[in-house]
């Protein structure tokens, strides 16, 4: 079946509509009509070809809400007319170690990405949320108990929520834990948040004092400003867990320093260029531990919605329609959006 979309056919065209084709729905496969997308970093640097290996044409979108239009015959865990989203992967191994374990971002033969990884459909690789429909195995579908006029702001949940969440369960915080999350923007307001709902003391780290508020609006107990060393320091060896969202390259030193003995610093940003060296000896002295996680499974992925549903939490968002992208992806090169764009996909309609 064909559907409108929206993508880039290279990585110096802007993105523009486009008719994509998606499979028609297999025994296994849910059919979603997609409502709205959120619009993650990862989506800017694949159509822009910042990271290596973008395929053309490319239709990013990884934050999918949407309402199940038709089932296959033996898809036993959806209806129609579900409310479902899919999050940043739509297939894996299931039977290596990691999948059989439910970590299946740690597929040991590589997941497939929900868009721009090769797959049997056309054009020969994965085609994104920025589109009218997606068709998808019910195993990497998720289930969504939030409120109909809530949903547009679930959308962000399944990339930038999950991606916090995940680390800050596997690091256990919660009660008497202190957490840190370092920038306030779409990963880190939703990390904000969540540290705060499971009941960490929650501290987060901004660039700027003018974000210094919104911080404490968002759920922060308090906001400390990384480039003041005076206020830095103040926190020095008192972390459980800080947890790192900036995307760009910056000195890791200034946080190991802020950790406690065992204490964690937790990378989820992938910066373009490395990080300068840590210094080692905060490490030694300390057994303190630098670390990274990625995304998080489906079963995680799925308590992530149900604790969000359970607490009321949502992503702060700016709603836009599609023909929008590109200067929204400018925008978010520039730092200026609170604190993530999605995408009404109504607004594709001709
Ligand atoms: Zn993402
Ligand atoms: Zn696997």
């Amino acid at each position: 079946m064909t559907v409108r979309a929206y993508g880039a056919f290279s990585c110096d065209n802007p993105l523009e509509p486009m008719i994509i084709e998606r499979r028609q729905p297999g025994a296994h496969d849910v059919e979603i009509d997609i409502a709205f997308c959120g619009v993650c970093h990862s989506d800017l640097h694949t159509v822009r070809s910042e990271w290596a290996g973008t395929l053309y044409p490319c239709v990013p979108g990884h934050e999918i809400i949407g309402s199940v239009r038709s089932v296959g015959d033996a898809v036993t865990r959806y209806r129609v007319g579900d409310v479902v989203g899919v999050g940043c992967m739509v297939d894996s191994c299931r039977r290596c170690a990691s999948c059989e374990e439910g970590l299946e971002q740690y597929c040991q033969h590589g997941f497939t990405l929900t868009y721009n990884s090769p797959c049997a459909d056309k054009p020969g690789h994965t085609l994104g949320g920025y589109a009218q429909k997606i068709v998808v195995d019910e195993n990497f579908v998720l289930k969504i108990r939030h409120p109909k006029e809530q949903l547009a702001a679930v959308a962000p949940l399944l990339c930038a929520g999950v991606t916090t969440y995940s680390p800050l369960r596997h690091w256990q915080a919660g009660p008497g834990k202190k957490i840190g999350i370092v920038g306030l923007g779409g990963l880190g307001h939703m990390g904000v948040k969540l540290a705060h709902a499971m009941g960490a003391h929650t501290v987060a780290f901004t660039t700027s004092d003018s974000k210094r508020a919104d911080a404490l609006r968002l759920g922060a107990d308090e906001a400390v400003v990384s480039s003041k060393a005076d206020e830095m320091q103040k926190h020095a060896n008192s972390f459980d867990l800080i947890l790192d969202t900036a995307g760009a390259s910056h000195n890791l030193d200034a946080y190991t320093a802020l950790l406690k003995r065992d204490g964690v610093l937790c990378l989820v940003g992938l910066p373009g260029t490395p990080h300068p060296s840590p210094e080692v000896g905060p490490l030694i002295f300390g057994r303190r531990s630098i670390a990274g996680s990625l995304i998080g499974g489906i079963a995680e992925t799925q308590e992530m919605l149900d604790f969000c549903a359970e607490k009321g939490i949502v992503s702060e968002i700016e709603r836009m329609p599609a023909r929008m992208i590109d200067s929204a992806y400018d925008r978010m090169e520039r730092g200026d959006v609170k604190y993530r764009f999605v995408i009404d996909i109504a607004s594709l309609e001709p």
